[in-house]
């Protein structure tokens, strides 16, 4: 582990899969952490069944660990996005519940059926596709039916909702095991819009068949009890990620994003750092280079974006600024105030994690904790730790 600080160290120290010995960038996922969330949203939500959203990859952070630690946890419900992202979980976890969010791809009933996969039906259209391909196999297969309440995004609009009202009949045509819909604010506590999503998800179930209802997300989940129905679905929680604004974030951070030093050197007043110039050395100053740029998903916004004009990192105490644009493989920090031997050629910083967090990034970039975690690049090595 030369060349590695105690940061990266520490974490990784009994582990046997260590980062090699020319990782550039770091994204270290702490799984136990991903568990302890787990762990808070499920009394949260309890009596509510606790469900995992893990699109996209678990939110870019890997989906054969992800899943395999919530397993571990007790969760058999899976939500992804697509019908790829299902039968990649199918084959990695062969007895959970999988729902695929993206609804039934037209013409795909039977791939959804060899893989024991439901889809989250979002319209007639896909609701009666599912029935014909469950009347032509004899078999009633498993479905979420979703109802729109506010996004329109997915789910029935309320014209198609209106007529279902009026004939569940298709209903009968295939198990329907749960019935859906997604809230659009549930991140600003109190807004109305929830309340008025929640009402019109009640009269909805009112008029269809019993089934068990799923509301929350992460916010719904954390935010009362009046939005859990029978099961909640959270997703940036788990991954630590910021459900409410505005308020104190409970989840612990599972995502830490370390980088190697490249160079160190001793800038003169008048100089300037990187493209554009656009930050000019006042003092002598040292500035340090580390492995780590927009091409990994650190975006080039985090510095001169709509946030504060400087994110600082912390090295052995110090806050640090990082300084000029973020370029594509490369960001500079102004380590000045950082005693030379904490901060040379090989040492690992970390530029993501406790001190400057996932939802700190994303206010200085103009974007939201979702986005910083789901761009992190393939460039970075993925090191998963248990303890
Ligand atoms: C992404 C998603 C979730 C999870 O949302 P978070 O805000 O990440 O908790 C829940 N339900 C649906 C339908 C989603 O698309």
């Amino acid at each position: 582990m030369s060349g590695t600080t105690s940061q990266a160290t520490e974490h990784s120290a009994n582990q046997s899969d260590s980062p090699p010995g020319d990782a550039r960038a770091i994204l270290r996922v702490d799984l136990a952490a991903l568990r302890g969330n787990f762990r808070i949203l499920k009394s949260a939500a309890a009596p509510a069944e606790c469900a995992a959203v893990v699109k996209a990859d678990a939110y870019g952070l890997g989906i054969a660990p992800v899943a395999a630690a919530l397993a571990t946890e007790g969760c058999s419900t899976f939500f992804v996005a697509s019908l790829g992202e299902a039968k990649r979980l199918r084959s990695l976890q062969a007895s959970i519940d999988i729902f695929v969010l993206d609804g039934l791809i037209n013409g795909c009933a039977a791939d959804y059926a060899a893989h024991a996969l439901r889809p989250v039906l979002g319209s007639l259209a896909e609701i009666a596709e599912w029935s014909a391909y469950c009347a032509s196999i004899g078999k009633k297969l498993a479905a979420a039916l979703h109802i729109d309440t506010g996004m329109s995004r997915l789910g029935l609009p309320s014209d198609e909702a209106a007529a279902l009202f009026q004939d569940t009949s298709a209903l009968n045509t295939f198990e329907l095991v749960l019935i859906m819909s997604h809230l659009a604010c549930a991140d600003t506590l109190g807004d109305p819009k929830t309340e008025a999503q929640r009402a019109a998800f009640d009269a909805a179930c009112a008029r269809l068949p019993d089934a068990p209802r799923s509301l929350a997300n992460s916010a719904g989940t954390l935010g009362g009890s009046s939005l859990h129905y029978d099961l909640v679905r959270p997703g940036i929680a788990l991954f630590g990620g910021r459900a409410i604004n505005d308020s104190p974030n409970p989840m612990a951070p599972v995502a830490y994003v370390s980088a190697r030093v490249l160079q160190v050197r001793n800038v003169a007043p008048g100089e300037t750092v990187g493209y554009g110039a656009t930050y000019r050395v006042t003092q002598p100053s040292r500035i340090a280079t580390v492995a780590l740029g927009y091409a990994d998903g650190y975006l080039r916004s985090i510095v001169g974006g709509p946030g504060p004009p400087n994110p600082c990192i912390s090295i052995a105490g110090q806050r640090v600024p990082i300084v000029g644009r973020v370029s594509m493989d490369m960001t500079a920090l102004d380590v000045t105030e950082v005693p030379e031997d904490l901060v040379a050629r090989g040492e690992f910083v970390e530029m993501m994690g406790a001190d400057l967090s996932v939802d700190d990034l994303a206010d200085h970039a103009g974007t939201i904790g979702y986005e910083i975690l789901t761009r992190l690049g393939s460039r970075l090595h993925r090191h998963y730790v248990t303890d």
